[in-house]
């Protein structure tokens, strides 16, 4: 069992951090308390903003010492509720540890703290003609000590790959509270396990991560989007396909059905482009050299029409760019609008079975007579899946959403998919993890962890059942 932090704790806590960054008073906390996982709320006794490595260590030696645990916790925007201290104890913040240290242009790389925003770096490195690819939607507010704990992806990961292709470096810290560095400025390393890769996506229950070296690319200085409108979701699914079998490999390319593009309409207040179509695909495509981009732009579009596109835009410049992922860019937002409870969904399946995946959600959702809106990446098979509570009752709303979980899952897992894409397991995935992983998996993880935290202070309640 768990201690509770006491008066002494507070007081060792703030020898460590000072006074200022103890946070203990219930208006302090209550931002702490949740992240953006819809309807997931738990306080926690204290939060601490830890500003060096060396912090982190001290406040993890103390915790484990008198076993209280610890939460981190870097931007609070996950969508599984890995930041959510469901056993109360200390929030370990990450935010003050915000510094880029060092944009290596020669090695192509970039060293960073854990608190840095995602967005931040990316304008950082960009300014430097580099690029960090990873882009999960909500860039300009998470911080990257979340994206490895969570391995984020993003729209751009159909070309580039997720964060965990990105990481050389890691400098973390144990539960024990010993200090370790992991890799470096390496393009190759096999030299023992490969520690970081467990690390990223561990979602806070392996160490806390400290310091972050990642590898950049040269930035492509030229870029097209198209939004393809289709009649309805089959065509466009088969146009994806047909666009990959050309050998052509778009940085992004994102799917909406109509009433998502209505749900950012009413949001917006104003007209959107796909409004009449029943599916629309963003596209986005980039290239070293203008001609390249652009005779991918042409293949691209003839694959749409082909495949039964009624129309396609093209955006050469900045701000047809911004209209036509306007609607896209909100659509998480104007859902919230529409129905301010609501359950997420972050399955994945093979490309080619989306539409497969879309059909059998629709067909829960008219089951248990409720409204679902399913968008999200096309091109890597991970789909988003919003369940709206709108006006249902309560009780009904507190049954459904196991049933729709489960029934999520087992359509997924049956097309040979699996439970999350980018958003992690977490506290809301946990109880479901046993329909995708064996049991023999799950206790090697378990004792993977009984390894690193042999007395489950980091993080516990998350990841498993
Ligand atoms: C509008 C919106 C759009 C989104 N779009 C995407 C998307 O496109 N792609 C995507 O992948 N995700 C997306 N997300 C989910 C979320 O933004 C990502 O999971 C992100 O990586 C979380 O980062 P964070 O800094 O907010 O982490 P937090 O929410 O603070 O934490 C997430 C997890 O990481 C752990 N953690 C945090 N910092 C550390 C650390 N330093 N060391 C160890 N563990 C740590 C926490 O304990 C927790 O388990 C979206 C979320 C929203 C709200």
């Amino acid at each position: 069992m768990y201690a509770r932090v006491d008066g002494a704790i507070l007081d060792e806590l703030k020898a460590i951090v000072g006074a200022a960054n103890v946070l203990w008073s219930s208006e302090a906390l209550e931002p702490y308390a949740h992240d953006e996982t819809p309807g997931l709320w738990s306080m926690p006794e204290v939060v601490v903003r830890a500003n060096s490595a060396s912090e982190v260590s001290r406040v993890l030696r103390l915790a484990n010492e008198r076993r209280i645990p610890v939460t981190p916790r870097s931007g609070g925007t996950g969508l599984s509720g890995g930041a959510v201290p469901t056993l109360g104890g200390i929030v370990l913040s990450l935010e003050r540890m915000d510094r880029i240290l060092e944009i290596d242009r020669e090695n192509l790389t970039v060293t960073a703290e854990p608190g840095v925003i995602t967005g931040n770096l990316h304008r950082a490195v960009e300014q430097e003609g580099l690029f960090y690819p990873p882009d999960p939607a909500s860039l300009d507010s998470c911080r990257l000590g979340g994206n490895i704990a969570e391995n984020a992806g993003g729209p751009r990961a159909v070309k580039y790959g997720v964060t965990k292709d990105y990481v050389c470096g890691l400098e973390a810290v144990l539960p024990s509270g010993e200090i370790v560095r992991m890799g470096g400025k390496l393009v190759k390393n096999v030299t023992g396990y490969s520690l970081i890769q467990l690390l990223i996506g561990s979602e806070g229950t392996l160490a806390v991560i400290t310091q972050i070296t990642l590898r950049l690319l040269p930035l492509p200085p030229y870029r097209v989007d198209l939004l393809a409108q289709f009649p309805e979701f089959e065509p466009a699914i088969r146009a994806v396909s047909d666009i990959i079998a050309r050998r052509i490999v778009p940085t992004t390319i994102e799917f909406m059905e109509r009433d998502s593009v209505l749900a950012s309409e009413r949001l917006l207040g104003k007209q959107l482009p796909g409004r009449d179509a029943g599916a629309c695909l963003l596209i986005q495509l980039d290239g070293r050299r203008e001609e390249d981009a652009y005779a991918d732009m042409e293949l691209v579009g003839d694959a749409c029409l082909e495949n039964g596109a009624l129309d396609v835009l093209v955006a050469r410049d900045r701000p047809t760019r911004d209209r036509l992922w306007e609607g896209r860019r909100v659509i998480i937002d104007a859902l919230k609008h529409e129905s301010p409870v609501s359950h997420m969904e972050d399955v994945v399946v093979p490309r080619a079975v989306i539409p497969r995946l879309v059909g059998g959600v629709h067909e829960l959702a008219a089951e248990q007579g409720v409204r679902i809106v399913c968008f999200g990446h096309a091109g890597d098979g991970n789909v988003h899946v919003i369940a709206l509570k709108d006006d249902l009752p309560d009780a009904r709303w507190q049954e459904l959403v196991p049933a729709l979980q489960a029934g999520i899952y087992k359509l997924a897992l049956s097309l040979g998919g699996t439970l999350t894409g980018e958003h992690g397991i977490g506290a809301t995935r946990r109880a479901y993890l046993p329909l995708a992983l064996d049991p023999v998996l799950i206790d090697l993880q378990r004792r993977l962890k009984a390894v690193f935290d042999p007395n489950g202070i980091l993080n516990p309640g998350k990841v498993f059942p």
